[in-house]
């Protein structure tokens, strides 16, 4: 059973801010990351999670511990390691805690030896890299038993919970009486929203919600041309580019995409094509079904010039995501019973993983080609697909549900679904704004707005400084970038 993994971490320049923060925050900024320097002298930010790709964590670490080490904070991470029994049960918790039974087994006793089992061995890996002045960031269930684990050694240590869901649920307070044993040795909680914080925690738990790297390979500007010939390289569209399919990595370096999508679909994309996309790993809770299902019957019949293009990731490629493949092969069985004339329109997409960076620009594109971006989820933490989406002035039809919410002001911002699973409201949405492009252009100005003010690393860093800063002295205490 493999153990313990070290992720790479680059170190990125925490000065290109300034060329999109307004003056005043940008300052702020500044002065939260050197006192993070001066402060964390000596530590070192382990932060742990199951996965180093695929899913919002992953990608949010990449960023920001790069810039973190670029503005000279030793943050580290490392990624645990598990069988397949440990993954399947982790699917469970993590479906529990979004109020879904996932494959329906239990969280029991010998669930709990299969916890235990698997938190056992890498903690005895994490206890000799760690040293009591560091600071241990737990992200997720998954990894959540190394906290009672590394204990005794004395460093301060965070759980930061990035999944929730608006109202408690029998099942998700299932998984929280699994879960609490480990999450209670924490120093402090975390969690993107305040509804999210569980019953029966016995400290009051901080609020950060995530966010985006606008200048990452996956939220880099990219002109029309460069969208034009990232998405034909990836195989999705027709005909010749005459660009190149380049783009920058996270380090600066030169990045192009070279491998092509696998896709199911009839025919590929045209320029005159207009294109409503969702971009999600291969989960039930982002309703896949529901997406394809509810174009075919509410706008592929009424727009003529509409069509789909669902992607993920290609599914071997998410190791603590064991459900991927089924989802996957799902949508596929949906694609095929299509008529013709509705399969035509419909784009499945398992984008290549082989490259992170390639993967993150071929979804860049998509965003940008997008008409319409929608985010139909059943369960959603945050949704940083939204705040992707928005950040590229697109105008997104979303859930109203988790932290959806705090990103699209409904009418302003984008478009709130009050039902997730109500079909006919779905497609009613994606039609209006397909009908009146003006108003959509409107949203998706409002939209990049709000991303600039609320969404952008920055702010989650200068939270997590702060807060950790709190953490190391085991107070509450006014950081320097407090206003
Ligand atoms: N994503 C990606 N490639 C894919 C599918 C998804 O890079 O093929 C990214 C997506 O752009 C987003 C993240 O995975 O950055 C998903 O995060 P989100 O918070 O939307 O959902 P989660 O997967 O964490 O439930």
């Amino acid at each position: 059973m493999p153990t313990l993994s070290h992720v790479p971490v680059g170190a990125l320049s925490v000065e290109r801010f300034g060329s999109v923060l307004p003056p005043a925050d940008y300052e702020r900024f500044l002065r939260t990351v050197q006192w993070g320097r001066e402060n964390f002298d000596g530590r070192v930010v382990w932060n742990v999670n199951s996965t180093a790709q695929g899913g919002g964590v992953a990608e949010m670490l990449v960023s920001l511990l790069a810039y973190a080490r670029g503005a000279g904070i030793d943050a580290r991470w490392v990624v645990i390691g598990g069988n397949a029994d440990f993954f399947v049960l982790t699917k469970r918790i993590h479906n529990f805690l979004h109020g879904s039974p996932g494959d329906g087994g239990d969280l029991d006793e010998d669930e709990r030896r299969v916890f235990d089992e698997v938190t056992e061995r890498n903690a005895a890996e994490f206890r000799e890299l760690i040293q009591p002045e560091d600071v241990v960031i737990i992200h997720d269930p998954q990894p959540a038993g190394l906290i009672p684990a590394i204990r005794d050694i004395g460093c301060p240590i965070v759980w930061r919970c990035h999944v929730g869901l608006d109202q408690p649920h029998p099942l998700a307070r299932r998984a929280w009486r699994f879960l609490i044993p480990y999450v209670r040795d924490a120093d402090a909680y975390v969690f993107s929203r305040r509804a999210f914080a569980w019953e029966g925690l016995d400290k009051e738990a901080a609020i950060i919600p995530p966010s985006i790297d606008a200048f990452s390979p996956k939220n880099q500007e990219l002109d029309v041309d460069r969208v034009r010939s990232i998405l034909t390289a990836a195989g999705l569209n027709d005909g010749d580019a005459t660009g190149s399919p380049t783009f920058t990595n996270l380090d600066g370096s030169p990045g192009r995409v070279d491998r092509p999508a696998q896709r199911w679909e009839r025919r590929q994309l045209r320029p005159s094509d207009r294109v409503v996309v969702q971009v999600s790993r291969w989960d039930s809770l982002k309703d896949p079904i529901g997406v394809i299902r509810g174009f075919a019957q509410h706008v592929a019949p009424v727009v003529p010039d509409a069509h789909l293009v669902y992607a993920g990731p290609a599914v071997e490629s998410v190791t603590d995501d064991p459900e991927g493949g089924e989802v996957l092969s799902r949508a596929i069985a949906e694609y095929e019973a299509m008529p013709d004339e509705v399969a035509e329109r419909v784009h499945l997409v398992a984008l290549p993983m082989d490259d992170v960076q390639e993967n993150a620009a071929i979804v860049n594109a998509l965003q940008r080609r997008a008409d319409v971006v929608v985010q139909k989820s059943l369960a959603e933490g945050f949704g940083l697909t939204v705040a992707e989406a928005m950040w590229k002035a697109r105008p997104v039809v979303a859930s109203r549900i988790g932290g959806i919410q705090d990103q699209i002001v409904d009418g302003t911002t984008g478009i709130l679904l009050d039902d997730p699973l109500d079909l006919a409201a779905y497609g009613t949405a994606v039609r209006s704004l397909l009908d009146d492009p003006a108003r959509a252009e409107a949203m998706g100005r409002e939209a990049n707005q709000r991303v600039r003010q609320r969404f952008l690393g920055t702010r989650t860093l200068i939270q997590a400084i702060e807060l950790y800063e709190q953490s190391i002295r085991g107070e509450a205490h006014e950081g320097p970038g407090a206003d």
